[in-house]
């Protein structure tokens, strides 16, 4: 059990229209087990709820029935709610919906100066954050100067700067072109391979390619559950759920229909040149 950071239990959610008060589900009877220390990739199609598990992550939701368990902590349990917020940090979209100051450095210390800490301890974890988004240099600017990726950065500086054991990032790159996109994902990999576990939903599928592990989920459940390989070994099952594949995993099992034996284990586009060149 310590080694897991996240257990969902046969965790249902339901969302209740405001209008007519009908329910929808959005999570039926889910249960997920993060190792921690792990990179996590999250996909599937538009509503299957991906969004929604990653706010009963982190206690924005609370389940309708089943548990959601952050270490040993249940997120039901009200006395717990800021140590599991501060345990497991969140990253959307949208970063102008995350940055509230008008100086990046005033923006990354909002979130410890919320956990009550120390002045001098905030300058030094922000001076870090920065550091290790690569965003120090621009510190003193305002957010809007920057660009997208670098914005994200900033974002991401800020939930580092509350040292979570845990990032749940919810389609940060989405509204990024494609070197911000490059950026972001390199700062993701960052931080996992300095020990914080991450979960990343993503529509692109040569960012979930890059993750330990792929989860695949559709209409409220999951349907997939693997490593990049076994996952994209099967590509007609991931184009039946209407998702795409990595474009290296479609050439590869376009030459295998035509007859040609290329091996399962080609998921990126440099394993694929180092098979042709091979
Ligand atoms: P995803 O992130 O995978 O696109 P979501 O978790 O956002 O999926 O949504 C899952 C389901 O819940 C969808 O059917 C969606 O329409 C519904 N849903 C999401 N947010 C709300 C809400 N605030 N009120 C009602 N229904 C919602
Ligand atoms: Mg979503």
């Amino acid at each position: 059990m310590s080694d897991i950071i996240l257990k969902a239990e046969n965790l249902t959610f339901e969302y209740i229209q405001d209008e007519d008060g009908e329910k929808v589900s959005a999570l039926d009877n889910v249960s997920i087990e993060i190792e921690k220390g792990s990179f996590t990739a999250i996909i599937g199609r538009n509503g299957s709820g991906k969004s929604t598990f990653a706010k009963n992550a982190n206690a924005l939701l609370l389940p309708s029935s089943g548990t959601m368990y952050v270490g040993s902590m249940d997120t039901k349990d009200e006395s717990k709610i800021w140590d599991i917020r501060q345990l497991v940090g969140m990253v959307f979209q949208n970063p102008d919906n995350q940055l509230v100051s008008s100086i990046v450095e005033d923006d990354v210390a909002f979130g410890p100066e919320n956990l009550g800490i120390e002045p001098e301890v905030i300058r030094q974890r922000v001076d870090e954050a920065l550091t290790d988004v690569n965003m120090y240099q621009h510190r003193k600017k305002a957010p809007h100067m920057l660009s997208g990726g670098q914005k994200q950065r900033v974002a991401i500086a800020g939930t580092i700067a509350m040292r979570p054991d845990c990032i749940v990032f919810d389609e940060p790159t989405a509204m990024l072109d494609p070197s911000g996109r490059v950026e972001v994902m390199e700062i993701i990999k960052k931080l996992n391979s300095e020990g914080i576990t991450c979960i990343l939903i993503t529509h692109f599928m040569e960012e979930a390619a890059e993750a330990d592990r792929v989860i695949i989920m559709d209409g409220g459940h999951v349907v997939m559950d693997g490593t990049p390989s076994e996952i994209f070994a099967q590509p007609d099952k991931i184009r039946d759920i209407n998702l795409d594949v990595p474009v290296a995993v479609d050439i590869a099992d376009r030459l295998r229909k035509k007859g040609i034996d290329v091996p399962l284990n080609i998921i990126s586009t440099e394993d694929l040149i180092k098979w042709v060149l091979a």
